[in-house]
């Protein structure tokens, strides 16, 4: 009977709208709760520096900025604040056009052991301040030229090896290799002997704005962001990231990256 076949199709076809419609507004209201979610960790992160600045700036307000010597230490600390401050919107910046996949990647060939002594020289007065100690360990000579976006891969090794410091331990060290893995990839490591992560909180230390509770990360400055960048960073190149860890040991985060097809090989 036709009529019958034609309401079955339309039944169906019903159907069909139903469960693409259904399956939108799943997607939907996904997206909604990650958006929340977002938002309220964002201005979480946000609330402590600001307070911070304000603190310092209503305090002065009040009388303090009549005393010479006070003055500059307390303009001083909101000024660190404020470029606390700085610093997370631009880590959430990145973040967000590395999650929408907005941000392209740059690659070049250029030499990976350049820019890890390029990073290290910004990291050497953090580092003294604990005392520790950067070191290099090279299985092949310089230099190893890399397929890479460059700027992004600095903020890789600028992020782990910030990390190394600030949950390092005082008088420590931390230790940097390169080496060949397979014919066309190298394996850079960073590797640190400090506080460790414990093992059931290893699975989210990538996630955004994850912090370690008990471990020194409270009381270090920083928003939970700089490992999720790193995460995406690797994964836009197509490369892996692993970490291994063991508390009161220290940990090591170790990724791969292309080698360079041109250019000095060694
Ligand atoms: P942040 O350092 O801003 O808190 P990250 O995303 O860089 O954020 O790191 C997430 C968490 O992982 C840190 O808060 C810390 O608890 C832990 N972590 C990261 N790197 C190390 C490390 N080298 N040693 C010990 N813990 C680490």
């Amino acid at each position: 009977d036709p009529i019958t076949t034609d309401m079955r199709t339309l039944t169906e076809e019903i159907g069909k709208f139903a469960k693409d419609k259904k399956i939108e507004i799943d997607t939907l209201k996904v997206r909604e709760e990650y958006r929340r979610d977002f938002l309220g960790n964002v201005s979480h992160e946000l609330k402590t520096p600001l307070f911070t600045v304000q603190g310092y700036i209503e305090t002065l307000l009040d009388g303090a900025l009549n005393d010479k010597n006070v003055r500059k230490k307390y303009l001083q600390r909101a000024n660190k604040g404020v470029d606390r401050l700085m610093y997370i919107v631009k880590d959430l910046d990145l973040i967000t056009k590395l999650e929408v996949g907005e941000l392209n990647l740059f690659r070049e060939n250029f030499d990976i052991v350049e820019l890890i002594e390029g990073v290290f020289d910004l990291l050497e007065m953090k580092a003294d301040k604990k005392n520790i100690v950067l070191t290099f360990d090279m299985e092949y000579p310089r230099p190893i030229y890399v397929y890479a976006d460059k700027d992004k891969i600095q903020r890789v090794i600028s992020n782990l090896l910030v990390n190394s410091v600030k949950y390092g331990r005082r008088d420590g060290t931390t230790e940097v290799s390169v080496e060949n893995l397979i014919k066309n990839k190298v394996i850079i490591r960073v590797t640190d002997n400090g506080e460790g992560i414990p093992k059931r909180q290893m699975h989210r230390i990538f996630e955004r704005f994850y912090r370690v509770d008990q471990s020194g990360s409270r009381k270090e400055g920083g928003s939970g962001l700089g490992l999720a960048i790193v995460k995406h960073i690797i994964e836009a190149h197509e490369e892996k990231i692993y970490v291994e860890s063991e508390i009161e040991v220290g940990s090591e985060f170790s990724f791969t990256l292309e080698k360079s097809k041109v250019g000095a090989e060694h």
